[in-house]
Formats: C-alpha cells, structure tokens, sequence
C-alpha cells in the first residue's frame, strides 16, 4: 500500500517541515497491525514527494482475532487487507503525520496555513461504489480526480474490473485538510473499519471534518460508511452536523477550471453571447422574479440586476467558494439599500427539494446540467421542474457537435474537465422534449453563439414554459 503527496510549491523540500519529516531520511513506525515506512523518491526545490508505505502483517492480523469470519477461515488469510488502502492507512496517517494534520508547523507555520498545489496518488483504493462515487467524494472538495481502473484479473480480460483503482487527486489546499479529506474518506471508499466503532469515533469524524464535512453533498453516505452503519452513531453525527455554522471552502480549483474554459471558448466571446441570449428570453417571459440555479460567480446576476424589469433576482450554487466570489463581483456588501433589496444569494444544492427555490416566475440553469451525474440529473429534473416549478426556465448546455471546431480541444475530450456529458443537439432535445411532457411544460430551442451550417451552434438552450406549447 503506496500514498505519496507531491508538491511544486517553491522551494518544494519545505514539505519537510510541514510534515515534520526530514526529506534525508528514511523512517519506519511499528503500528499495531504492521510497519510504516516514510522517505522521500523525489526532494529537490521544484518537486517535493514524500512516500507512506504501509507494510500491513497479514498473519498478524489474524492472531489475536476472536471467533471465526463470517465468509470461512480461508478470508482470514486471503484477502486484500494487507494491500489496499483502507482504515489501517487512515490510522499511519494519523500516527505518522498527526503534528501535520494539526495544521501547524513550528518551522514554518505561516506556510502551514497557506493553500499549496498538492499531488496525491494512492495505490490501490477499494472502492465500493465504482469511480463514480470517487468523483463524488473528492470532487466536491475541489480535487481534480483520475482514476486508473485495475483488471480483476491481467490474464482473464474477459472478467472485467475489479473494485480497485489507482486514484490521483490534484488539489491546492492546506496540506492539514488535505490529510484530513485521505483520513475520513479512504476508509468511507473502502466501506470495511478494521476496528470497533464507538462513540468516539463520532468526535474523531467531526473534527477531521471541520470545515468541509458539513457541506460536502455526500455528507450522509460519508457519515454512515464512516460510522460503519451503526444507525444511534450516525443519526448522532448527522444532527450535530447540520447544526454546525456553515464553514468556509478554501478550493481555488473550481476558479482555475473555468478559467480554462474560458479560454478555450474566448475566441467567439461565448459566455457574453450565451448570457445576452438567456437575458433576452428571460426579458421576453415576462418575468419579474428569476432565480439562477447554480449561479456561479455572479456575471447574470450582475446582468439581470442592470435590468428594472427584474424585481427579485436570486442567485444560488453549491460552491461556498464562487458564492463568495460574486458577492465581491457585485459589491453586495456596498449597494445601495434599495438595490440591495432586489437581490439575494442562496447556498444550496439542485439534489435536494428546496422550499426556497418556489414562488419565482423563472430560472435560469446556465452551463449546469452538464456538471450533473445522470442520476442526479434525475433528482435536479424533479428539483426544477417540479417543486420550484417556476412559469419558464432557460436551460443552455454546450452542443458536443461543435467540439471539432475548437482547434486546441482534443478529440472526444470535453470542454471542461468537471463535465459529466456533453450532448448533441438531439440528445438535448429529446431530454429536454421528455422533460417538458412529464412536467407539463412546453418547450422551444435556440441556438447560442456562430451557427454553423452542419454542425450548430457552440450552445444550445431551451427555453421550457409551463403549460406551453412546443415550438
Ligand atoms: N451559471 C454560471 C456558472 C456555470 S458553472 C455561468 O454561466 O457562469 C456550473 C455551476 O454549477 C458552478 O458554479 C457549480 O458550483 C454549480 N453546481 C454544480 N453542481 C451543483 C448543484 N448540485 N447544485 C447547485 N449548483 C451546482
């Protein structure tokens, strides 16, 4: 079992004294169930790595168990404890870089506050619930997520995958939260505690996850894996959650990707054209009360607040961190009472029926849908168009057939590393089509942005009226 954590913070040897581990040496710690070895593949000024190895003892394990396994003695012996990541990993982490998760560092300590550009890779992760519920632990947190799937077995291809992957995870945080998302979430991925869970493991999850465990939209499935189903200590964790102030994100990743899009989309100034187009269908609604669902850092909001015609405008996304980016944007802490009257920010998730998204004449869902696994596009269907059920909404989405125009975009790559699909014109309407009869909308399409003849436009929306007719 292999953890390393690579930085290109300069001078990258500093990770040492974050970690309180001299980048010269190797060291090993005798734990209860094996050995942990700490040393350093790679340590110059540009690149730092230092390497956890766990050694678990696989007859030790067994020795001192009582009473037999469930699944037969043989699953004493043969089994992937020894090798994968799992609780044993969570404990070394704890046991060897504790002082680090403490976030301070007596060497350094400003540097031990700071976020810095982090490279984890873990060799190998079980994980029960495939990649996609990798994605949805680490992803939220503001890692960038690969997941290398391993074969059941090389020689059997034919037996497909097995619930092992090697996972990498790039990040900017502090490296005390970044131990502290390994901590709680390997074990939560392995779903399997080596040990007795007890009340005090509900203190050890609620302080590793301060600050991010709160509003991580997993939260549930994090609290339950963790406490290893033991419902008094779950319902426990869960109440003491919600009731914890909602914490600052500190993930500069979700700003760094749309950056990225961006550039890829500048040429045609895109995003200004897709937002006039949706102003306009808003404008031509009729309405006077909208809400941005998923609103980002703010540009429609800012749009929308130009326009006297809106009178109630709310913006709302999950990301703490963009939320917080728009409310300097608009300078809402500046304006003046009257306008400030007219506007509102919302911290929430299109998961979940929400009673504050009902009473608005529109929403706009501008370049959201495609963040969205097709199981909780499912969960946003229902959230949209059937709690908030506001008269129209405007939905736009990139059309996936005018990817081959962007020269720097490579082939069946999308354009923003965060999206789950990108559709052609007709997966879009014919999802947008089945929305609209199932809700009892009516819904019309335009396009967004240089129309090309064969392959459309770059974005494609569609503009849903309920009771309306289609066309
Ligand atoms: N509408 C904005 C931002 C688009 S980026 C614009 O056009 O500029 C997608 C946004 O959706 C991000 O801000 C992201 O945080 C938000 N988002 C993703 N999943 C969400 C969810 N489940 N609930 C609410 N917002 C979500």
């Amino acid at each position: 079992m292999l953890l390393t954590i690579s930085t290109t913070h300069s001078p990258a040897t500093d990770l040492g004294y974050l970690l309180y581990k001299n980048p010269a040496r190797t060291q090993s710690f005798d734990l209860a169930f094996g050995q942990a070895h700490v040393f350093y593949p790679l340590a110059s000024t540009e690149r730092c790595t230092v390497a956890l190895v766990l050694d678990v003892d696989p007859v030790g394990l067994v020795r001192g168990r009582r009473g037999p396994e469930s699944d037969g003695p043989l699953s004493q012996y043969v089994n992937d404890r020894p090798y994968v990541a799992s609780s044993f990993l969570s404990v070394a982490i704890s046991d060897v870089f504790g002082s680090a998760m403490t976030g301070r560092s007596k060497d350094r300590p400003e540097l031990a506050q700071q976020v810095l550009p982090f490279e984890v890779r873990l060799a190998v992760v079980p994980c029960k619930g495939g990649e996609a519920f990798l994605r949805r632990l680490f992803e939220p947190l503001g890692y960038t997520v690969g997941a290398e799937s391993q074969p059941l077995d090389l020689t059997v291809p034919e037996w497909g995958a097995s619930r092992y992957f090697v996972v990498t995870l790039n990040g900017e945080k502090r490296l005390a939260d970044l131990l502290a998302h390994l901590y709680v979430l390997i074990p939560v991925l392995d779903d399997e505690k080596h040990y007795w869970v007890g009340d005090d493991e509900v203190e050890k999850l609620l302080r590793h996850g301060e600050g991010w465990l709160a509003t991580h939209p997993e939260k549930d499935v994090i609290t339950r894996r963790y406490l290893k189903h033991q419902r008094s200590l779950v319902l426990d964790a869960v109440a003491r959650l919600t009731t914890e102030e909602t914490p600052d994100e500190e993930d500069a990743a979700p700003a760094v990707r749309d950056a990225e899009e961006g550039t890829l989309e500048r040429p045609i100034n895109l995003n200004e054209q897709r937002l006039a187009t949706v102003l306009g269908a808003l404008r031509g609604s009729g309405a006077t009360s909208v809400v941005d669902l998923g609103c980002g850092e703010g540009r429609l909001l800012r749009m929308l607040l130009d326009d006297r015609q809106f009178t109630r405008i709310v913006g709302m996304d999950v990301s703490h961190r963009a939320l917080e980016i728009a409310v300097d944007r608009l300078m809402l802490d500046r304006m003046p009472a009257m306008q400030r009257e007219r506007i509102a920010l919302l911290h929430g998730s299109l998961m979940y029926r929400d009673q504050r998204l009902a009473g608005f004449d529109a929403a706009a869902v501008v370049e959201v849908i495609e963040h969205l696994d097709p199981p909780r596009l499912a969960a946003f269907e229902r959230v949209a168009f059937e709690f908030a059920r506001p008269r129209t909404v405007v939905v736009t989405t990139p059309n996936a057939e005018y990817n081959v125009k962007w020269e720097t975009l490579p082939a069946g790559r999308f354009r923003h590393r965060d999206h789950r699909f990108e559709w052609t014109r007709e997966q879009f309407q014919h999802w947008a089509t089945s929305i609209a009869e199932r809700f009892g909308y009516g819904v019309r399409f335009a396009p967004v942005g240089p129309v090309d003849p064969v392959l459309g436009s770059p974005t494609q929306m569609g503009v849903f009226t309920l009771g309306g007719q289609d066309g």
